[in-house]
């Protein structure tokens, strides 16, 4: 069955370098972070725009806001009401470490402590807490979410699950295997991409219903893509059988 490294092998030498996460500084990461939860990257994009426009992609200023000033402002993101409220948790959070990505970091023993101190500001679960650490902060935490979980399930149904941590450590584990002499940024830097990629793999190819499968790079190891290529072989050879006098 097809392994995970050669996944992220196969999609780094076909798709390229992500350049990944959209966002000109930690703090704008951490921001796009909450916003992107339970929307599209437009939507976050739209209301970067507007924060951006008003000069709020500070976290100074952010803070001087109260969160009903600031919900009009991310509309467009949807869930403001509740966006905005996620956002002062976090920028108060931000706060008390002189918003210094510096200071979150040596005030903390280990990445784990900074990621549970993370989950228990509300409104930030596991994949936006690992997508702040590892894009944000330059920590490595591999980014679970439903792209990872689809692709998987297709590329290969025995290592799926949809337990977040469970994928995570799967992951984690394929690379420290395979990286070993790799120090902890060098691990940050593969787990940046390979989350990078499947989310570009999602948009342009595996999608959620119709996945694209003649075009993906991952047609010849994934096993979903076997059987339907394979599938549209017999039914073309059908066809032209059909039509033989
Ligand atoms: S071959 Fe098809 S199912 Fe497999 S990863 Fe690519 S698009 Fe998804």
């Amino acid at each position: 069955m097809p392994g995970i490294i050669q996944a992220y092998k196969t999609l780094a030498k076909n798709l390229g370098p992500s350049n990944w996460w959209p966002g000109e500084t930690p703090f704008e990461v951490m921001v796009g972070a909450i916003l992107t939860q339970n929307t599209s990257w437009k939507n976050v994009e739209r209301a970067i725009e507007q924060l951006r426009i008003r000069d709020l992609l500070v976290p100074e200023k952010l803070h001087s806001l109260t969160a009903e000033e600031l919900a009009p402002i991310i509309r467009s993101s949807g869930y403001f009401n509740q966006k905005s409220r996620k956002l002062k948790n976090l920028v108060n959070w931000f706060r008390t470490y002189n918003y210094s990505v510096t200071d979150v970091i040596s005030d903390h023993r280990s990445t784990l402590e900074i990621r549970s101190a993370l989950l228990d500001l509300n409104g930030v679960g596991p994949e936006t807490a690992d997508s702040i650490l590892c894009y944000a902060f330059a920590l490595p935490l591999f980014v679970v979410d439903t792209y990872t979980v689809r692709w998987l399930s297709r590329y290969n149904p025995q290592l799926a699950t949809n337990d977040y941590h469970e994928l995570q450590s799967l992951v984690t584990h394929a690379f420290q295997r395979a990286y070993k002499s790799d120090n902890p940024a060098g691990l940050t830097g593969h787990y940046n991409e390979f989350h990078a990629l499947i989310v570009r793999l999602g948009y342009a190819t595996c999608t959620k219903s119709n996945p694209d499968c003649g075009a993906c790079p991952l047609r010849r190891q994934c096993n979903y893509g076997k059987q339907s290529q394979a599938a549209s072989r017999s039914a073309i050879k059908r066809k032209s059988l059909s039509r033989a006098p």
